[in-house]
Parts: structure tokens; C-alpha cells; sequence
């Protein structure tokens, strides 16, 4: 059995997207590298949108961008421009096509679709497979499906994306809806729940038909569907010397929002530029203060589900630029402390000691 030095399970975002880094910086001329991925072949299948705060290697796919994005609560709605940070939608189709084309002239790079076919005794592995057993049903996900849809009629507004809508039956947990408007008559339109796994939920298509009713949009096609569910905790990272975890598995996910694409970047932008010394690097994490934060933030959202509508759209009472940053790990203390300051205090203080 061949041997490689290096091997990454799984070729999804983070696999694909170290593998990407790794081969653009001359990585991989005189190294090899396996990477073990189960599907026989790569479509579309997740739309990956965020704040641009950072630069990343995929301007070329992406589907949208946007200046400006909404809240809206029962008793709010604010709409707020963010032209230093657009928001941008990659499409993983495009993704998926531009990696492997560019990672098939590599000679030193070969797909394998089994682990066992390689002998991995003396290789480095990056692994993208999260291990969340025991902690799977006790815990919080961010659970959603999306119909991209098409009407006749024009009904949305293309200049905004909706990021959070509550009005819709909360169920005693945290749900709202998220539209990425295409243009004026296409638009993903996305239910989305905070909550553990719960199959009373996961009624999407009549979430999802309410909703678009009781917007006045009754006649549409759907053209595509995602569904996910994003671990709102970390997997059990257990350190071992030849082996990191990257992507959900290595803990990229924010936990109050779910945002881990360029997470995932950035790792791997520090995976590369530490690439000939791995075995000794220090482990890449999304920071301490953040992960401490998140924590108490989703210790409020499990005991007070019915406030957090009004907790989101606080956030947003800080300057766009401040709630961006904070919200994409990119903020400062003084930054930290407009957003803290913004929220009920009581509550969020129980929380810590609880
Ligand atoms: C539908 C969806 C939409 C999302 N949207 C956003 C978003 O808008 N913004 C954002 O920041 N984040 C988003 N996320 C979160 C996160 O960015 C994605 O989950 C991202 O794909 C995580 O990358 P990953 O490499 O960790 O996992 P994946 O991309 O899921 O890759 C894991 C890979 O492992 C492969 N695999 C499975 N079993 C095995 C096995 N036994 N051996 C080897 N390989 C295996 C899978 O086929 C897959 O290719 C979304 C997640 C989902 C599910």
C-alpha cells in the first residue's frame, strides 16, 4: 500500500480548501497528499455566506453579494448598509469545480475513497470528520432547509439580504427566516431552528409554505433545496501528535451564529504557513474570548428562547462595522464591550454563574 505524507479525511469545505492552499503555495511539489472522500461525485449542495472581513481565494464563485441586510422582530424591523463588509454567497458548486480542477494536475495529489486503501502509519493527517458521540442529542444545533425558489411575479427586494426574520411561529424554541434575494423574482428562502434535535421541527416545506403565504407569494417553482444542521458545541478534540482537526471538526463553527466558511480559510491560510513545522505548532482556535462568550450566550438562548429575537436585533444597535466584527471574531475589547453593553444585563449575568 502506498504511503503519502500527507492525508485529509474528507473532501468537503475545509479539506478541499486546505488541500487548495496547500497546492497554490507550491505545498505540494515535492510532498504527497491522499484525500479520502466517499461521494462518487461533487454538485451543488450548501450556499456558504458571510461578512467579508477577510480576504479569501473564492471571489470566483461567488453567487451574490450584498450591501445591506435586515432584522426583523414582531415589534422591529431595521435595515442596515454594510459597505465595508458586503456579504457575499459562494456557491459550493463553483466551489467544488475549481479545486478539483486545479487539484487534478497535481500529480502528487490522488483522491481515494476509502481510508484502508492507504497505509497511514507515517503520514500527517488533517481530518475533517467531527466526533460528537454522547454529545449529539443533549445538545444545541442549528438545524434549516432552503428552497431556492422561482415566482412569476416580482417579490423581493435583490439590494437586501433578510438575515433573521422571527416572525413566524417560535414553538417555545428560536426559529426565524433567512432570504438571500438572487434578483426580484429568485430567492433561497431558508427556516431556520435553534434547538436540539427535535423531529416535531423538521415540518420545513409547511414552515416554509406558511411563511411564503403570509408574504403574499403563493404562486413559485423551486429550482434547489438544502437542508444542514450545524453542531451548536464543539466536537471532542482528542490531541494526537501526527493529527489535526480542521473544519466543524476542529471547532471552526462560531457557536451563536453558525458561520464557519471563513473560519475554515483562515486555518487553513496558518496550516500552510506552518506546513514544514506542523508536528510542533500550536493549535489553531477562533479565540478564547469568543468561544467564553458564545458560551453564555447559548446559555441564555436555552433558558430564554423567547427572548432572543430582541438579543439578535440588539447586536445591531452598535455600529454596523462593530457587529460585524464581533460577530466574524474580528473585534476588539472596546468593540466586545459596545456589544456586552447592549444587552440585558440581568439575565446574561445569572448565565455566567449558572
Ligand atoms: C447546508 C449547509 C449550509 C451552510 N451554510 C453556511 C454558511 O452560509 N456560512 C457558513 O459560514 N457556514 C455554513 N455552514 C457551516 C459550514 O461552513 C459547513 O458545514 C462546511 O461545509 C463545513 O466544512 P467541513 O469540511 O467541516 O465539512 P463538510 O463540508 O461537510 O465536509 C466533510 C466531508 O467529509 C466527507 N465524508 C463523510 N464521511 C466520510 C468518511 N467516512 N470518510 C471520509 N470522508 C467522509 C463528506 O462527504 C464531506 O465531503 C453550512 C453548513 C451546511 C450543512
Amino acid at each position: 500500500m502506498k504511503e503519502y505524507d500527507y492525508v485529509i479525511i474528507g473532501g468537503g469545505c475545509a479539506g478541499l480548501s486546505l488541500a487548495y492552499e496547500l497546492d497554490t503555495h507550491n505545498k505540494l511539489d515535492d510532498k504527497t497528499l491522499a484525500i479520502i472522500e466517499p461521494r462518487d461525485n461533487y454538485k451543488r449542495d450548501k450556499t456558504w455566506s458571510f461578512w467579508k472581513v477577510d480576504q479569501h481565494n473564492f471571489d470566483d464563485c461567488i453567487k451574490n453579494r450584498w450591501n445591506e441586510f435586515s432584522i426583523k422582530t414582531n415589534s422591529e424591523s431595521k435595515t442596515i448598509r454594510c459597505d465595508q463588509f458586503p456579504y457575499e454567497s459562494i456557491d459550493s458548486g463553483l466551489f467544488y469545480d475549481k479545486i478539483n480542477t486545479r487539484l487534478k494536475k497535481n500529480k502528487n495529489i490522488k483522491f481515494f475513497k476509502n481510508i484502508k486503501d492507504l497505509d497511514i502509519r507515517n503520514s500527517f493527517i488533517f481530518n475533517s470528520l467531527p466526533s460528537l458521540k454522547g454529545k449529539s442529542d443533549s445538545n444545541f444545533w442549528q438545524h434549516f432547509h432552503g428552497v431556492e425558489i422561482e415566482t412569476k411575479e416580482t417579490c423581493f427586494n435583490e439590494r437586501a439580504v433578510n438575515l433573521m426574520d422571527f416572525n413566524c411561529e417560535q414553538r417555545g424554541s428560536v426559529h426565524f427566516f433567512y432570504i438571500l434575494p438572487f434578483s426580484k423574482n429568485k430567492a433561497m428562502v431558508e427556516t431556520t431552528w435553534l434547538s436540539k434535535k427535535d423531529d416535531s421541527l423538521k415540518d420545513y416545506d409547511y414552515q416554509i409554505k406558511i411563511y411564503l403565504n403570509n408574504l403574499g407569494i403563493k404562486d413559485y417553482k423551486i429550482n434547489y433545496r438544502e437542508e444542514g444542521a450545524i453542531p451548536l458545541f464543539y466536537p471532542i478534540n482528542k490531541k494526537e501528535n501526527n493529527k489535526i482537526n480542521i473544519g466543524t471538526a476542529g471547532g471552526m463553527t462560531r457557536l451563536s451564529t453558525g458561520y464557519t466558511f471563513l473560519n475554515i480559510q483562515e486555518h487553513s491560510k496558518y496550516i500552510r504557513k506552518n506546513i514544514e513545522n506542523i508536528k510542533k505548532t500550536k493549535v489553531y482556535n477562533i479565540g478564547q474570548k469568543y468561544r467564553f462568550l458564545d458560551e453564555i450566550f447559548l446559555r441564555v438562548l436555552k433558558k430564554y428562547p423567547e427572548k432572543m429575537p430582541n438579543i439578535f436585533s440588539k447586536i445591531f444597535n452598535s455600529s454596523y462595522s462593530t457587529a460585524i466584527k464581533f460577530l466574524s471574531n474580528k473585534s476588539n475589547i472596546f468593540e466586545d464591550m459596545s456589544i456586552i453593553l447592549k444587552m440585558p444585563k440581568w439575565i446574561f449575568i445569572k448565565s455566567i454563574f449558572n
